[in-house]
């Protein structure tokens, strides 16, 4: 079993199998020109798939794949089948953009992956537009069926935006509901790289907004989640992310492995330390005592709740981290 320096059992790890991205989100990617990582500092997926073995034998219980965007990594389908086939039992799952989901979303399942979580911020073309930078919202919406027909558990991930789209979290929430498909809003957080222009939906004004057509009562918190649930009078739920609390810090379980290799403790700070070298020498008994180091020290509360001031926010964008 996993467990982490304040005793907290460790059974869910994010993967991020490539910082690339065919979207630029404003609230993810940097707004200057950048550079990928070079191929070449990317693990394999088999290098990966050396890690999670270990991972899994010592106790994790759900893995789930994400970016960048997972799709555009070639032959993502057959590492999800290696994780599958070592693990059947294993909460698999990806979170996507939904663009290329389309001719994926039957291959993923086939492959063994159970549940999907696509991001889906508006239901307008423009804004879709304004928000990615590129026209994407046609395919996304394509991809969001084909998942919903391979019979994937879908979520929608929806970041709430004052001024984009707050006229349309009731049709974004009638729209999941229509598709028997549980809609969470996410606080926009902020980070270096992203748009400074734009300004997070805080969980009471979306709560707000919703209440202007639904009464809505609190159903609780999710385990080891930042999202708590909420109600409408028919018993539709849906969830909103508010990771600017830290109350979900004492039942945190996840550790996330980056493209680069690096294990990452916590999404708020910039700690970190490579499993790659050790993974590279095919040291597994290393990559597992650096496993053990950043468990040992993984924070024990995030620092979002202290005020935010430009130096105290990450560095490190979602799409390096996989959010
Ligand atoms: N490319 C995939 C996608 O967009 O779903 C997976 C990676 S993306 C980094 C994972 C999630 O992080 C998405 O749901 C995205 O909306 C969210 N995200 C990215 N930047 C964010 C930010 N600054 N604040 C809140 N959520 C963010
Ligand atoms: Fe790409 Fe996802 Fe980041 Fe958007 S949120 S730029 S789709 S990684």
């Amino acid at each position: 079993m996993l467990i982490d320096g304040h005793g907290r059992v460790v059974d869910y790890l994010r993967v991020s199998v490539t910082q690339r991205c065919n979207f630029r989100c404003k609230y993810c990617m940097p707004h200057t020109p950048f550079d990928w990582v070079p191929h070449e500092n990317i693990l394999k997926f088999e290098e990966m798939f050396e890690f999670i073995k270990v991972a899994i034998d010592e106790g994790v219980k759900k893995i789930r794949i994400t970016g960048g965007e997972p799709l555009v990594r070639k032959d993502v389908d057959k590492f999800i089948k290696m994780i599958s086939d070592y693990a059947p039992e294993i909460d698999l799952a990806m979170t996507t953009n939904g663009y290329f989901l389309k001719n994926y979303a039957l291959i993923l399942k086939q492959a063994g992956l159970k549940r999907i979580n696509i991001s889906l911020d508006t239901l307008d073309p423009k804004k879709a537009h304004f928000l990615a930078q590129k026209s994407v919202l046609h395919n996304v919406l394509e991809g969001f069926e084909a998942a919903i027909e391979a019979n994937l558990i879908v979520k929608i991930n929806t970041v709430a935006l004052k001024g984009v789209n707050d006229n349309e979290l009731i049709s974004l929430l009638e729209f999941a509901k229509a598709h028997n498909s549980t809609i969470r809003f996410i606080e926009y957080m902020e980070n270096i790289h992203a748009n400074d222009e734009l300004k997070s939906l805080k969980r009471d004004e979306i709560l707000e907004i919703i209440s202007q057509k639904y009464s809505i009562k609190e159903v609780g918190k999710v385990k080891n989640s930042p999202s708590t649930m909420y109600s409408i009078e028919d018993g539709y739920q849906f969830g909103i992310i508010d990771p600017h609390k830290h109350d979900f810090c004492d039942t945190c379980n996840r550790i996330r492995l980056s493209a680069e290799g690096l294990l990452i403790p916590c999404l708020y700070f910039d700690e970190a330390l490579s499993i790659k070298d050790a993974l590279r020498q095919n040291d597994i008994k290393k990559a597992t005592e650096i496993l053990r180091e950043v468990l040992r020290n993984k924070p024990e509360k995030n620092r979002w709740e202290n005020k935010i001031s430009e130096h105290e926010i990450s560095t490190r964008a979602f799409y390096q981290t996989g959010g």
